[in-house]
């Protein structure tokens, strides 16, 4: 549990100060260049003082972690949990959700009978929360790799092969269509499915790209597989500039997994999909939790306490990309999402931005469509998305 993290940050010559979230690590040390440096920790911050440099500084923070059980940093059963801010309980890190870093990772000290999953290298800016690593007992199935080069398998535990066949028998084809209609993968040649258990009753998955997790209970749903593998686009490629622009990343992941596979896989399946988002979105309907999908402010809600973390940007989001897509066609939906990928990739963008990629594309406005399906607590009337 001791930790040693090289902290490379960009030169400055104008401020002499760097400020972590640390969360409850234990602080030892922090040198650059084999000299110690002047810090402080605050509560849950750690201030360090910054020699003044042109060149990019690194920071050598020596720590130790503590063990968590609440899905909030590196929990006690082998698997990392930091999503949304929970980074500062891994390394001392920024987990606003725009702000981008690369990754190089060496777990040591895992038991002999163990296997662990991990990125040793994440080269490309990523959100905070998407490093992560699973340790348990793992099987893997080579499902194949794309034009693109890119290594496609999945990570499954004992007893799951006919789920995890089950769920991953599109993921190849996938992985390759996003390749080839929205751009190259930024994340690595190498990505696979993991399964993890997150305990009785849970669902869904955690885009720890390029070895994105899914829970036990859903590996055999390929719905779950084409979202967390979106992700490596919308979310994670382009990373959201606010937490209330969460619906760029799970509506967007949650309208291409329906939409991937009806593409590879055929329309009945996609057609499932789309029941099982029906069915999600009347039940959100009928319920008391949060049903704006796009709230009008950035960075200040909290999207746990505040409700954001609910159904209402997956499934909002989702409907409101299907109209468009009725109104426009898909393939200028796709051209639209691959220039907004493509301009944006390893930076950070907001759900407007995609509205105005869209506009710019087609001519087509799609405020008052956005604003009837995301910033409504209703359904939009017939007509509103029309041309
Ligand atoms: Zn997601």
């Amino acid at each position: 549990m001791a930790v040693t993290a090289d902290i490379v940050l960009a030169g400055s010559t104008d401020t002499t100060g760097a400020s972590f979230e640390i969360g409850d690590l234990m602080i030892m040390s922090v040198m650059s260049d084999g000299t110690p440096l002047d810090y402080l920790v605050e509560g849950q911050r750690l201030d360090v003082g910054v020699p003044v440099s042109v060149d990019p500084v690194v920071l050598t923070i020596n720590y130790a972690y503590r063990l968590h059980d609440s899905f909030d940093g590196i929990l006690s059963n082998g698997l990392t949990f930091t999503w949304p801010y929970y980074c500062g309980n891994m390394f001392p890190c920024k987990s606003d959700p725009y702000d981008g870093l690369s990754f190089e990772l060496e777990l040591i000290g895992i038991p002999l009978d163990m296997d662990v999953i991990y990125p040793t290298s994440i080269l490309s800016d990523a959100p905070s929360y998407m490093i992560g690593w699973a340790v348990g007992e793992f099987d893997y199935i080579d499902l194949g790799t794309t034009t693109d080069g890119t290594q496609v398998g999945v990570y499954y535990q004992p007893g799951e092969e006919i789920d995890a066949t089950e769920g991953t028998r599109n993921l190849r084809d996938v992985m390759e269509w996003y390749e080839q209609t929205y751009g190259e993968y930024i994340f690595g040649e190498e990505v696979a499915s993991v399964s993890v258990d997150w305990g009785a009753g849970q669902f869904g998955g955690l885009e720890h790209h390029p070895f994105w997790h899914v829970a036990s209970g859903s590996m055999s749903d390929q719905s779950i597989h084409a979202h967390e593998a979106a992700h490596g686009w919308f979310g994670n490629g382009v990373r959201i500039t606010c937490w209330e622009d969460f619906v760029l990343s799970e509506g967007v992941a949650s309208y291409l997994a329906a939409r991937s596979l009806t593409e590879v896989g055929g329309v009945i399946l996609g057609n499932t999909i789309w029941t099982l988002y029906t069915s999600q979105l009347d039940r959100l309907q009928s319920s008391s939790e949060n049903k704006i999908a796009w709230p009008d402010s950035c960075n200040q809600v909290d999207i746990i306490d505040d409700g954001l973390f609910g159904s209402a940007p997956y499934m909002k989001g989702a409907f409101f990309l299907r109209d468009v897509e009725s109104v426009i066609g898909k393939e200028m939906l796709d051209q639209a999402l691959r220039d907004f990928y493509v301009t944006n990739k390893g930076g950070y963008a907001g759900m407007q931005d995609l509205l105005d990629e869209i506009m710019t594309h087609t001519g087509y406005d799609p405020t008052l469509c956005a604003n009837a399906w995301l910033r409504s607590d209703s359904l939009p009337v017939n007509g509103i998305c029309d041309y």
